[in-house]
């Protein structure tokens, strides 16, 4: 594959001499060898680490393998990582990068959608462990974030569809004009702007806000419902399907929700809880009940108003039934 122009500026790090370039196995046959000749131009040393594409990877073992890999190659605090892929190796390098010598600096080059818009954005970064997911982490805001579209050119559907339920989010949550823009689909000709638009409401929100306190659980519109309805599935529904199901579950208000949903192809309510995922709602409860966003005996949930418009509202455990109907 041709490169998309990666736009990393050096000359913010002056004393870096090795680029460790960490991307996985499936961006690696795609970019992998022009992303390293193009680096190289820039006169400086490259190294590639890559370990197998898809979240099965987002563990601790690889994040060792990635700060041995650092110290392999001797980089010193003044070197610095290359995040190229989507959100597990943003997050496996951003990891790596907070911790590796008690911190190094880390461009974000995000090759999906999903991680375009949401997570090469904010500093979360971490691996899963078994208990859970992306329990082992820390905020490590990367000093560059550079977004080409072009790479979507090769990502498959099921992956643009987790990132377009993130753009359709922004839009309900800040922004009337991206939700007019993002229905009928947009072409891949005419992200760019929506893209840049979506990253900059994140931005905003996460600048405001950067350890979650107020704003930024904004954020989590559809999501609550969303990680339930994921995990019950066990990831059968990928997150942007079940991020869509939760947006529709606490969208009923507002028509203009369900409408854009449709027109994605996106799951509807009834279809979770019916063949072939027949998901009970004490599957669910049992997940919103460990959903680390309760306290005590309610939960938060994003209820969107109209399009532009969301209020928090904390809800008794009680009552989650009762949207779930
Ligand atoms: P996400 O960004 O959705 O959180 P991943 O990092 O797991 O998740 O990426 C999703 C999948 O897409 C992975 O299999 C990854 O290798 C693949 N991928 C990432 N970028 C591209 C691309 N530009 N073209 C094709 N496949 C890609
Ligand atoms: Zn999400």
């Amino acid at each position: 594959m041709e490169l998309p122009d990666i736009e990393v500026d050096f000359s913010k790090f002056p004393k870096v001499k090795t680029v460790a370039l960490v991307t996985d196995s499936n961006v690696d046959r795609l970019y992998g060898d022009a992303a390293v000749r193009r680096i190289e131009t820039s006169g400086l040393r490259v190294e590639r680490i890559v370990f197998p594409a898809g979240e099965r990877s987002k563990t601790l073992e690889t994040y060792a393998e990635l700060v041995r890999g650092f110290a392999a190659l001797g980089m010193t605090r003044t070197d610095i990582a290359v995040a190229l892929g989507g959100g597990v190796v943003g997050d496996l390098t951003g990891f790596a990068a907070a911790t590796y010598m008690r911190g190094i600096d880390y461009v974000q080059v995000p090759t999906t959608l999903l991680a375009m818009v949401d997570s090469s954005i904010g500093g979360k970064t971490g691996v899963d462990i078994p208990e859970g997911k992306n329990l082992v982490g820390a905020f490590h805001l990367p000093s560059q974030i550079v977004r080409n579209v072009g790479f979507l050119a090769t990502l498959p559907e099921r992956e643009m569809k987790n990132g377009f339920a993130e753009l359709i989010k922004t839009a309900i949550l800040f922004d009337p004009e991206l939700f007019a823009a993002l229905s009928p689909r947009p072409s891949l000709d005419a992200l760019a702007p929506l893209v840049e638009r979506c990253a900059r409401w994140k931005e905003k929100v996460v600048a405001a806000d950067f350890r979650e306190g107020g704003r930024r659980k904004l954020l989590n519109l559809g999501h609550t419902f969303g990680h339930a309805i994921e995990s019950a599935s066990s990831f059968r529904l990928s997150h942007g399907e079940a991020v869509a199901v939760g947006m529709r579950i606490v969208g009923r208000n507002v028509p203009e929700i369900g409408a854009i949903l449709d027109e994605y192809g996106f799951p509807q309510v009834d279809d979770v809880f019916s063949e072939p995922l027949n998901l009970t709602q004490d599957d669910l409860r049992g997940y919103l009940a460990n959903d680390k966003k309760r306290s005590g005996e309610t939960i938060t949930l994003v209820v969107p108003k109209r399009i532009g418009e969301c209020e928090l509202k904390d809800i008794p455990m009680s009552e989650l039934d009762a949207w779930l109907k």
